[in-house]
């Protein structure tokens, strides 16, 4: 059964928040629920950094939860903006910059409204395992267009919506090998790469690179590939003349 409560304005669904709110606690121990975005975070730097450079780099980092993607980007040099809109993530995420010795600027805020208040000021969008959790996903993609410099990079990734993304994604990551807890996604937020394509070029951005990211059950390791049936990324480019967002 759906959880929903969406808080239209904000385009926040408040359940949503208040899950990550409760685990909060556990970002950065490697083998809790999140031991899955520890996992592919080396994978998802080596596709960012693939890319585009990131020392000197002004990024913002889009539903950030405790920091593991803006740590990591920090610690290339990065100058990092991050954004979450559950308080205690922020909170995790804020102390823990202090043991690693990083200068991250964390707020909440959402997407639309930091896209509202610093249009164009950022090299580098990232918005990672974010999409899936929002009322309204394209809002988010074209808040996220409008913060990216023209020239400048972003990098969306979710899960796609299909019958064998289902088996995997939630019978099996929630239901037989407990790798997240029950009700962490909702097959009906998944979305199609030809979706996010949609909206990405509905927001004048290019397109670039599409990988997979998957799941061997035996070596029980993450790799990326071409297969994009369950986990993806994808890179885009906001033209370098700055054309008119929609
Ligand atoms: N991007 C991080 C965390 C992914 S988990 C990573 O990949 O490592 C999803 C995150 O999105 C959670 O921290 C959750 O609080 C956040 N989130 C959900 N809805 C949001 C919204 N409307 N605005 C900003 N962040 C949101």
């Amino acid at each position: 059964m759906s959880t929903t409560n969406t808080n239209a304005a904000a385009n926040c669904d408040d359940a949503e928040i208040r899950k990550f709110e409760a685990l909060a606690s556990r970002w950065w121990d490697p083998n809790s629920e999140f031991k899955p975005l520890h996992e592919i975070n080396p994978l998802r730097m080596g596709f960012i950094t693939g890319k585009t450079v990131l020392a000197g780099k002004s990024v913002v980092d889009i539903g950030c939860g405790g920091g593991i993607l803006s740590e990591a980007m920090a610690r290339q040099g990065a100058n990092v903006t991050a954004i979450d809109m559950a308080n205690a993530s922020l909170s995790v995420a804020r102390l823990h910059q202090l043991e690693s010795g990083l200068q991250i600027r964390y707020e909440k805020i959402s997407a639309e409204d930091l896209a509202a208040r610093e249009p164009g000021s950022f090299d580098v969008v990232t918005c990672l395992e974010m999409l899936e959790h929002v009322p309204d996903p394209q809002a988010v993609v074209q808040a996220c267009a409008r913060l990216a410099k023209p020239g400048g990079h972003l990098f969306f990734s979710t899960i796609n919506r299909n019958p064998k993304s289902y088996v995997f994604a939630i019978l099996g990551a929630e239901y037989i090998l407990n790798l997240l807890p029950r009700g962490t996604h909702e097959y009906a937020r998944f979305i199609k790469p030809s979706e996010l394509a949609g909206w990405t070029r509905h927001s004048s951005l290019d397109s670039g690179e599409l990988t997979g990211m998957t799941y061997n059950l035996l070596t029980k390791r993450y790799s990326l590939g071409k297969d994009v049936d369950v986990n993806y990324m994808m890179h885009c480019t906001r033209p370098a003349d700055g054309t008119t967002l929609t």
